[in-house]
């Protein structure tokens, strides 16, 4: 089955590292975890400076749904917890010194899946810190929880990357893809899902045919394979069940209320290594560009130093330009190579001036309409941006702001070089930012009205038993 293809663009892919074995990266001898591996909320440390762990000791626990549990990727003694350059940001890391011995932790087992109940290997998920490896490290247990409150579910395998550079997922689906499966029945099994399908992009025919492969002659005859046109940005949630199941989700509506669950394909392979009873401690990433000697997909635990990549993979090379977290499309620049790895790390790119042609200086829009045409979204950049330039709220919510996916197509193809993404960005994070404040704020209005209900239940309690007292005080009264 070969799905449609959407708007977007055409790009010339740089995957060559996609063919190579996955090294494996040797565990660092400090390493730096950082408390928000990029959903954006921190989980909260149960460690302190000195106490020793081992590779899958509890170290975070997740107070905010929205964090992940984190877990300790080499065994060691906790030296600090301090702020730290981090992908998204400077932020606060614990630091593990590594003492070599990689002992496991005891209390990691392999589940028992087959007795376990959707409700456990949900938990157990949560437990072992997964979060989505695609890139935005948002805990799968949550994901779950909010597909399970839906009726009918289908789970969506994404293995459709579609940035330029990155190919961690290429390189897993043709070396594990019998994880990748292993993956999508445990995840069937959490969701009580009937149907799962995996969607690769039409380029990636080895990927394809490793799942094949690794499915044939199984029973999963409710799981499938479908090929994507491998149009930019195919892999982007909302387009890809637009290109698979030919309907859209409908506007201010999430996948799970359509019946579809989206997880990445290596998400579904750390699902795997948890039932075989390895938390989610390490990662595979793209290490790619032409800054760097010999590109390859590398296998690191959390916490390692991107240096410590780049050097495995035969150090910088040429004329770096620049060093990006992520794609040449939606990457984020970083400022420094000391940046450990995280959930949501996918590729390193070190891009030289050839990878990043210089677009020359930002000019006027020329109403060329371009941006509108390539938009995967079906918005209106150039109205996007004229709304926030005239600080109108109201507008760019009407124009759909919330729904642009930061793809950056809309700049890929602008005349007049404008950084339309970026503006979408900034825009979207403040909005973001209001909307955490504002349910920070409602949080503590209910608890204050909960405290005053608290109170009020209280002095009821005492004003009955005042009462109480004073009724049987008069009884044995003169
Ligand atoms: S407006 Fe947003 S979704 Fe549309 S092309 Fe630009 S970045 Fe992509
Ligand atoms: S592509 Fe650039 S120049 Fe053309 S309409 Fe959009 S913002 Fe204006």
């Amino acid at each position: 089955m070969a799905a449609t293809a959407t708007r977007g663009l055409e790009l010339a892919a740089n995957k060559a590292a996609a063919a190579k074995p996955i090294r494996v990266a040797p565990p660092p001898a400090l390493a730096v975890l950082a408390l928000d591996q990029g959903s954006g909320h921190a989980a909260t440390p149960v460690v302190r400076a000195g106490d020793r762990v081992c590779v899958g000791t509890l170290v975070a626990e997740a107070r905010d749904p929205r964090a992940t549990v984190l877990r300790a990727p080499v065994a060691g003694r906790v030296i600090a917890l301090e702020s730290r350059p981090t992908p998204p940001g400077d932020g606060p890391c614990l630091l593990i010194e590594n003492d070599g011995s990689d002992e496991p932790d005891p209390v990691i087992t392999p589940l028992d899946c087959a007795r376990l109940a959707p409700e456990a290997i949900v938990a157990a998920l949560r437990s072992a810190g997964v979060a989505g490896y695609g890139g935005g490290a948002f805990p799968t247990a949550a994901k779950l929880d909010e597909a399970r409150a839906f009726p009918a579910r289908h789970l969506l395998l994404n293995g459709a990357e579609c940035e330029p550079w990155i190919c961690c997922d290429d390189a897993l689906m043709r070396a594990r893809a019998g994880d990748v499966l292993d993956g999508a029945r445990l995840l069937l099994r959490a969701l009580d899902a009937a149907r799962c399908t995996i969607a690769v992009l039409d380029d990636k025919p080895e990927a394809r045919a490793a799942l094949e492969t690794a499915l044939a002659g199984s029973p999963d005859v409710h799981i499938s394979i479908v090929t994507v046109p491998a149009r930019y940005p195919a892999g982007a949630e909302r387009t890809l069940i637009e290109a698979v199941f030919g309907t859209a989700v409908p506007r201010g509506d999430r996948p799970p209320a359509a019946g579809i669950l989206c997880h990445n394909v290596a998400t579904a392979a750390a699902v795997a290594a948890v039932a075989r009873g390895t938390p989610a401690v390490s990662r595979i990433v793209t290490v790619t560009g032409g800054g760097v000697a010999s590109p390859a997909n590398v296998e690191a635990r959390l916490g390692t130093p991107i240096a410590e990549l780049v050097a495995l993979c035969g150090g910088y090379t040429g004329d770096p330009l620049r060093l990006i977290a992520g794609g040449s499309m939606t990457g984020r620049a970083l400022a420094t190579d000391a940046i450990p790895v995280t959930l949501g790390l996918n590729c390193v790119l070190v891009a030289t001036r050839a990878d990043l042609p210089d677009r020359g200086p930002e000019r006027p829009c020329i109403r060329c309409g371009d941006c509108a045409r390539v938009c995967p979204a079906g918005l209106l950049p150039q109205q996007l941006l004229a709304g926030l330039a005239a600080g109108d709220a109201a507008f760019v919510a009407r124009h759909g702001l919330a729904d642009c996916i930061e793809c950056g197509c809309c700049d890929y193809v602008c005349p007049s070089a404008i950084p339309l993404t970026e503006s979408f960005r900034v825009a979207r994070a403040g909005a973001r930012r209001a909307a955490g404040a504002q349910e920070f704020s409602d949080q503590l209005r209910n608890r204050y009205e909960a405290h005053l209900a608290r109170l009020s239940a209280a002095s009821e309690t005492e004003r009955q038993a005042f009462e109480a007292a004073r009724a049987q005080a008069r009884g044995r009264g003169p």
